[in-house]
């Protein structure tokens, strides 16, 4: 039997819009979609162009404003995203080879992690809207005061490429789950595994309308998807540029967003951690996902006393880490996206080396391939935190090195950045992880552990890394409205206006 890569090779998949309960005919600009370990078209993307997507949004507004979904029963909205998470269970070794094909991550990273995970966004959204409650207030004397939970309306979707089916379907499971209607825009750089799914959700009992998929680049179909004027919010993952410039079209009409941006977090490690442990978390948090990760701990601050040994290790495990074919299930660290991507390797160890850093091991594109963007993970140590290496995201395999003597150093350090994203802490005292835990200026850490994450708590950044928080009731305030329902219990006076004369 042929090879899903050697099916794509062979005859690239046409990848259209989904406007109405249909696959939109194929027109507009063509944009090559490349598998990044054979650098082969696998691809051919029909960029959606500012009509296509109207019909998006207004195909969304229809099913929003005279469609059934949002009037829908809890009951009947569950089983419906029930259906959506058997479906993608069905088709996991599918989606999860398409994933690894388009992207480059690690097979044992789209089969363990995210295709497992994007089905669970759909079942847990699917019980929290079993559980969740509005508010009932009982203390003005005689009035009962409802706050009560609406859907927001057409919410656009936009997701980047370095996780696209595990976050994309986050946030529509979670926008459907309360009763919104969608238009999603993945990366134009990796559309393979949303596009499948949304041919997957066909037969789930979605009402017409209710989900659309528009496709292109970010300043043609992005852009034309956050200014469109009936939209009523966007859910916006990736860098943190782009999410200002959206904002801006969006503050116009006085809408909100939620935003999930980029990250430079700090991975500490105190003299007292567990060696090992710590050792094992700071290659998982920097190089995971082929190190193209919003929450990688990619400033790793040593504590002095262990610092040498530590430093030594790490670089030896780096230069271990098997690098290769993503469809490998031996493969630890897949492709780069695209060229640009892996050209960010070497530009920055020469910005690094200019700064005074120290190259540790990488540093260049990977010898061992003919084709494909494969690079080596890459470390450096660096002396100051106000070098570029360590307040620019790079976005890759590549992490730095820097050394610390005390708690109060080590915190400030952390905090030095604009982003805010996340933390790590190693550490064998516990009172000291609750301590640096407090003063990290960011949204989520981790402690003696690395990224796990509970859907129920919030996601989201300080600072530049965000606005406002994925998860549970992140994700019900995010898509909903309050509106605040008042009922006398019993006649109360009223001024009578008009009587006097
Ligand atoms: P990106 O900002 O270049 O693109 C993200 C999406 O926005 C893409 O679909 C793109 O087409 C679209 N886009 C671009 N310009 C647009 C515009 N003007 N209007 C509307 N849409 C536009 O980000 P990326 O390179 O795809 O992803 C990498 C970035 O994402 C990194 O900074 C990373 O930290 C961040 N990220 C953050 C999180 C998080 O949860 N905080 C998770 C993953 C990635």
């Amino acid at each position: 039997m042929r090879s899903l890569r050697d099916t794509l090779t062979g005859k690239p998949r046409v990848v259209s819009g989904f406007v109405d309960d249909a696959f939109e005919p194929p027109r507009g600009a063509v944009l090559d979609v490349r598998d990044p370990a054979t650098g082969e078209i696998i691809a051919q993307l029909h960029e959606s162009d500012a009509a296509e997507v109207d019909a998006a949004v207004m195909s969304a507004r229809r099913a929003f404003d005279t469609g059934p979904w949002r009037k829908a029963t809890v009951d009947e909205r569950q089983r419906v995203l029930m259906r959506i998470h058997d479906a993608i269970l069905a088709h996991a070794d599918e989606l999860a080879e398409m994933e690894s094909i388009n992207t480059g991550i690690p097979i044992r990273q789209t089969r363990g992690m995210h295709v497992p995970r994007a089905a669970y966004n759909f079942r847990f959204f699917a019980e929290y809207i079993g559980q969740s409650a509005g508010e009932v207030y009982t203390q003005e004397p005689g009035y009962l005061t409802m706050v009560l939970r609406e859907p927001l309306g057409v919410c656009a979707l936009i997701g980047p490429w370095n996780v696209p089916l595990g976050l994309t379907s986050m946030k529509l499971a979670s926008a459907l789950a309360f009763g919104n209607s969608c238009v999603v825009k993945p990366s134009e750089l990796t559309p393979l595994t949303v596009a499948r799914l949304f041919e997957i959700m066909q037969g789930c009992g979605l009402p017409p309308g209710q989900v659309n998929l528009v496709n292109g680049r970010g300043h043609v179909t992005g852009a034309a998807l956050s200014g469109h004027p009936q939209i009523d919010m966007v859910s916006f993952t990736g860098g943190t540029e782009t999410g200002a410039a959206i904002l801006g079209a969006l503050a116009g009409g006085i809408k909100g967003g939620a935003m999930e941006l980029g990250g430079k977090s700090a991975n500490i490690i105190f003299d007292d951690c567990d060696f090992d442990r710590a050792l094992d978390g700071a290659l998982m948090g920097v190089y995971a996902n082929n190190g193209q990760m919003c929450l990688a701990g990619a400033r790793i601050f040593v504590q002095r006393g262990i610092a040498e040994r530590f430093i030594d290790a790490f670089t030896a495990r780096t230069c271990a880490i098997r690098v290769g074919d993503p469809l490998d299930p031996q493969t630890e660290l897949g492709p780069m996206i695209n060229a640009a991507q892996s050209e960010r390797i070497a530009h920055y160890v020469a910005v690094g080396q200019e700064e005074g850093a120290r190259l540790l091991a990488g540093g260049k594109p990977h010898p061992g391939f003919d084709a494909g963007n494969f690079v080596e993970p890459t470390a450096m140590l660096v002396n100051d935190n106000a070098a570029r290496l360590c307040q620019e995201e790079i976005f890759a395999p590549f992490a730095t090195l820097q050394v610390f003597d005390s708690e109060e150093e080590v915190v400030a350090l952390a905090n030095d950045s604009r982003f805010g994203l996340a933390g790590y802490i190693w550490t064998g005292n516990l009172g000291r992880a609750h301590r640096v835990a407090g003063a990290m200026r960011t949204g989520t850490v981790w402690i003696n552990t690395p990224m796990v994450r509970d859907l129920r708590s919030a996601f989201g950044g300080y600072r530049e890394s965000g606005l406002g928080r994925e998860g549970g009731r992140g994700c019900e305030a995010m898509y909903t409205e309050q509106k605040t329902v008042i009922l006398p219990l019993e006649e109360r006076p009223i001024p009578a206006l008009g009587r006097l004369s």
